[in-house]
């Protein structure tokens, strides 16, 4: 599958706001296997306005630069939840000497903690670089009902090793400003060498 095409798969209907509900009863909230699949045409979904797409990219392509104005592997993050960025982040592994502080990590547990509940099922999240199975396990864990990725990242993203950790219902779009974005890890990875 060529990753230079715009790629948009997705389930028809709103996910139920469970997010405002912190307290709530955990196990309603894990994944049923009762999920009825229905694909619906593009442009029956107002998710998949790439204008939107890539006003909240270019927040996160705002983040990366900050991770490379500190010598960080430029790949930045935000969560949005009704059309407003809840949480955000950027890679941070260098800072804090912590491999687990990527980007979408920083704006997970951001946006859980200004939304009050773990779950982030009525949220999308916007990263620049196709997240690694780390991260795609935490999306998954998070519920994320929406993740949008720019660049594809064939060594250590998730299609390759985990294309299934995501919530079942989450939708996925990738190739948003995805040049923009891979050029930031392209002129940072040139500049290390
Ligand atoms: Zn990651």
């Amino acid at each position: 599958m060529r990753h230079s095409q715009r790629l948009t798969f997705q389930i028809v209907g709103p996910l139920p706001c469970r997010t405002a509900q912190p307290g709530g009863s955990a196990d309603k909230n894990l994944p049923t296997s009762d999920f009825s699949f229905t694909f619906a045409p593009m442009n029956q979904n107002q998710h998949t306005d790439t204008a939107t797409d890539e006003r909240f990219m270019r927040m996160a392509l705002a983040e990366a630069a900050e991770a490379l104005a500190q010598d960080e592997v430029p790949i930045g993050a935000v969560v949005v939840a009704d059309g407003m960025v809840v949480g955000r982040g950027h890679n941070l592994t260098e800072t804090l000497r912590d491999v687990t502080a990527h980007a979408e990590m920083q704006a997970i547990t951001a946006a859980a903690a200004s939304i009050g509940g773990k779950y982030l099922d009525a949220c999308t999240l916007y990263v620049t670089v196709e997240p690694c199975i780390m991260c795609a396990g935490a999306i998954g864990w998070s519920q994320m009902g929406r993740i949008v990725y720019g660049a594809p990242d064939p060594k250590r993203g998730f299609q390759t090793y985990a294309p299934r950790a995501f919530h079942p219902r989450a939708s996925v779009t990738q190739g948003i400003l995805e040049e923009e974005c891979a050029q930031l890890m392209r002129d940072f990875f040139r500049r290390k060498r």
